[in-house]
């Protein structure tokens, strides 16, 4: 399947493209995730990328748009994809448009995961990410069996340097400001699923029933 998970920090994208790569194959692509290994490993993309991340701002358009012509091309992407974070403006779900277009492929839809606002808050605060795999827990309902340490592959655990309470609050207002209208985009294209719920597996029962997988 090919989709676009829209949906505030914390609403559940990741982990619902997570749930969604096991059904068919598709393979989920975050372009947080690409950024946080670009910064990690120090190339010219990390450091262009860097301050922005840090501060909760978006990273430019252009610099994301270099990335994903480059992703969607790849052989894994056959089977399926599961955009996770991208789009993330106007301007970039235009240029994803032409470039679906140019590739001769089309989208199944776009899930808009809608979770309220203190859930979210509750969420990112207490969020910790593997900085090797890119796995999520939560200190409170979903910490790693050692603290600190990844059960899936054994990195090192940890808050992201976004998830500071400041950091979080500047996400979320460029959410609403940035990537909340692309909901409408995407009404007006007749591609929006959107799923009022606060659990994963609620959200990938609505996304089976509307494409029909
Ligand atoms: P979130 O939990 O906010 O959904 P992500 O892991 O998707 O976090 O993204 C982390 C950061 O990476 C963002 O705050 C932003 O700085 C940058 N980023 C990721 N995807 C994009 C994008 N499509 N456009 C611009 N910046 C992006
Ligand atoms: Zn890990």
């Amino acid at each position: 399947m090919k989709l676009i998970l829209l949906g505030a920090p914390g609403a559940g994208k990741g982990t619902v493209a997570k749930l969604l790569t096991k059904l068919d194959g598709s393979v989920q692509i975050s372009t947080g995730d690409i950024l946080r290994g670009a910064v990690a490993a120090g190339t010219e993309l990390g450091m262009k990328a860097k301050a922005a991340m840090e501060a909760g701002d978006l990273v430019s358009d252009d610099l994301i748009m270099g990335i994903m012509a480059d992703r969607l091309k790849e052989d894994d992407c056959k089977p399926g994809y599961l955009l996770d974070g991208f789009p993330r403006t106007i301007p970039q779900a235009e240029a994803l448009k032409v470039m679906l277009t140019n590739m001769g492929e089309k989208l199944d839809c776009v899930v808009n995961i809608d979770v309220p606002r203190d859930v979210i808050l509750d969420r990112l605060t207490t969020r910790r990410t593997c900085e090797s795999c890119g796995e999520i827990y939560n200190v409170k309902s979903n910490p790693p069996k050692a603290e600190g340490v990844c059960d899936k592959c054994g990195g090192p655990v940890t808050q992201r340097a976004d998830e500071t309470e400041e950091a979080i609050s500047n996400r979320l207002d460029v959410y609403n400001e940035k990537t909340a209208p692309l909901a409408g985009f995407y009404e007006k294209e007749g591609m929006l699923l959107t799923v009022n719920a606060t659990s994963s597996d609620a959200v990938i029962e609505a996304i089976k029933a509307k494409i029909g997988k």
